[in-house]
Order: structure tokens, then sequence, then C-alpha cells
């Protein structure tokens, strides 16, 4: 193979390094977000608690204020009591007395309920703020790690990247645009070697897709110093050492 296709094969290897380079960056700047989004999470489920108290408040609320009028209609009720002229108008107030006074415990059995909800509610709150407080200095130890490997992986990966122009300056242009091409699809993977069957003679494969190259492709190979694609993957196919 000549120059060309060698040029490609050493930008080829170069690319692989810059990818896993940019990849390792990006996973170590992943961490501070993964981070980020669970301390999100703590706080939504903070705020939903209270929420729910804001809501239970408001409903014993309602149900005092009901209790208070009744105690009313209860004060009213006894007065009546004393003032009944019959002994069936004393029976009836005193049903009604009766019947108020027992929905009064039920509502205030009620009120209790509710009240032991939001003490509930309010012990989780707590906990939760605690984990908050916890992913909080965690989060700040991740980013002072994050960055110190940040740093490092950008100064990796500008070197890299110099080591990529200079393996790209020679490369001719249309050559480098089809390998950029290529490798934008296939994750940086622009290049594939020719797999040659073991004890078949002429059974070619692409090594990128595994299907099979024809005999001229190779000839083509060995023979020209030009870009030959896979016919099924679009990769550019070179040969491997022992084909040369
Ligand atoms: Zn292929």
């Amino acid at each position: 193979m000549g120059s060309v296709l060698q040029a490609l094969i050493k930008l080829q290897s170069v690319e692989n390094r810059l990818r896993a380079a940019k990849a390792k960056l990006a996973r170590c700047r992943r961490n501070v977000i993964i981070q980020e989004n669970q301390i999100r999470t703590l706080q939504n489920a903070l705020e939903a608690k209270k929420e729910e108290i804001q809501l239970t408040t408001i409903q014993s609320d309602r149900l005092e204020l009901e209790l208070k009028t009744r105690d009313v209609d209860i004060a009213k009720l006894r007065a009546s009591l004393n003032t009944a002229r019959t002994n069936k108008e004393y029976a009836a107030v005193l049903t009604q007395l009766n019947t108020t006074r027992a929905d009064n415990s039920k509502i205030e059995s009620q009120i209790l309920e509710l009240m032991k909800d939001i003490e509930v509610d309010n012990a989780e709150i707590q906990k939760i703020q605690q984990q908050i407080d916890e992913q909080k200095g965690k989060l700040e130890q991740i980013r002072k790690e994050s960055e110190q490997l940040a740093t490092k992986y950008e100064a990796e990966t500008d070197q890299i990247q110099s080591e990529w122009d200079e393996a790209a300056a020679h490369v001719p242009t249309e050559q480098l645009e089809i390998f950029k091409r290529v490798a934008d699809t296939y994750d940086g993977e622009a290049v594939a070697i020719i797999e040659q069957n073991q004890g078949r003679t002429g059974a070619y494969t692409c090594g990128g897709c595994f299907m099979g190259v024809t005999n001229e492709c190779v000839n083509q190979l060995m023979t020209k110093d030009d870009i030959i694609r896979c016919a099924n993957c679009t990769r550019i196919l070179v040969l491997g050492s022992s084909q040369e």
C-alpha cells in the first residue's frame, strides 16, 4: 500500500486515541451532572413533602373550624334542654345533643390523625434534608476531583489533537474528508482491515462489518494508492500487515 493509505492507517490510530481521550473527559464531567441530578431529585421530594404538609394543614384547619361551630351548637342545645317544656321535646333535644357530641368526637380523632400525618411528614423532611446536605458535600468533592481530572484530560486531548493534525496533514484533502465522514458514522472507526479467512484462499472479509470483500478490491489495494471502500459498510479498506 502506498503513502496515502499508510497515512490513513496512522491517522486512524491517532483518531482512536483522540476519541478515547475525549470520552474520558466527557465521563469525568458527567459525574458532576449525575450528582447534581441526584440532589435535584431529593430537593423535588422535599418540596413534595412540604406541599403535602400544607394540604394536610388546610384540611385540619377546616375541621377545627367545623368543630368550633359545632361547639356553639352544643351550647345552644344544652340551653334548650333547660327550657324544654315537654318530655318529648326534652328527649328530642337530648338525642340531637348526643348525635352532635358523637360527631364531634369523630372530627377530633380525624384531626389527631392529620396531626400524626404531619409529624411523620416532618420527620421525613428532616431525613431528606440530611441526605441533601450529605449529597451536597459529596458534590463539592466530586466537582473538585473532576476539575483536576478534566485539566489533566484536556491537556492529554490537546496533545493528541496536535498529533491528529500532524497525521491529517499527510492525507490529501479529498481522502481526509472521506475519512472524517466515515469516522463520524462509525464512532471513529473509519478504517477497516481486510481479514483473510483461514484455510480458504481468496475469501476476504471487511474487518468492520465482516461482509465479503472481492479479490479485485484486494488487488487494487496492492497496486493502487487510493481509497477503496467496503461495498457494504462504506469503511475505508486497508490490507493487514501480512497481506501487503
Ligand atoms: Zn464493511
